[in-house]
């Protein structure tokens, strides 16, 4: 395919599905939407807080848990058609997560988009490399930069120089419940879009970020 106008980056917490889908972003010029990063900016506004859902949607968060199907699609959606205003396409990851999100989202994305220009991506690893990826995985606090293979004792940003820190969602306790929530509830809903002829690329998550990018944007081209 020439340009994609829909690209779904899937896998489990640690697979680097954000870091491929600001890859992709950048190289066939769509916009990236990352729906955990859209409702951690969401559950830290404090104005959303002072509703009893907001209190509870936080809590849910913090614990790890899938936030209400209804709350996050209607930000995405209304996100989405924002920028499909603007005629520009877009590079998801984190969305959806369930079926009840994938049989609205993904008609949804139809009709924006197109059935042809829509193309899915599943990254693979482990479960216990994931774990192990999440434990040691430090975010920027500025730049949003989740780097590897850093010095150990390291929390400076190699590109922009600005603090490094762990995100909450990745302490160990919770990582296992997302990744139980990404088997139980995530993964089964892939498996069904490939049989219906929609455009799909399974990955090795293993490899290094830039491989698995060159590999991508070859698959890409000869989907
Ligand atoms: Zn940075």
């Amino acid at each position: 395919m020439n340009d994609p106008k829909a690209i779904i980056v899937f896998g489990p917490p640690g697979s680097g599905k954000t870091t491929l889908a600001k890859y992709l972003a950048d190289k066939f010029n769509l916009v990236h939407y990352d729906t955990g990063q859209r409702i951690e900016k969401y559950i830290k506004n404090p104005d959303n807080l002072r509703t009893v859902s907001g209190k509870k949607e936080k809590k849910l968060f913090l614990h790890g848990d899938l936030l209400p199907a209804y709350m996050v699609l209607g930000m995405v959606f209304k996100d989405l058609k924002r920028i499909a205003g603007y005629g520009d396409g877009v590079v998801l990851s984190g969305s959806p997560r369930t079926e009840e999100e994938a049989i609205r989202l993904i008609p949804f994305l139809e009709k924006l988009f197109g059935k042809p220009n829509l193309l899915f991506i599943g990254l693979k690893v482990s479960a216990g490399e994931s774990i192990k990826r999440n434990s040691e995985r430090l975010i920027c606090s500025v730049c949003g930069a989740s780097p590897i293979n850093l010095p150990k004792g390291n929390t400076t940003c190699p590109i922009c120089l600005g603090k490094l820190e762990k995100r909450g969602l990745d302490k160990p306790e919770i990582i296992g419940v997302r990744l139980k929530e990404y088997k139980e509830k995530t993964e089964p809903v892939f498996a069904g879009y490939k049989k219906e002829g929609f455009k799909f690329i399974a990955l090795d998550a293993a490899p290094p970020p830039y491989k698995i990018f060159q590999t991508a944007v070859r698959k890409i081209k000869a989907a």
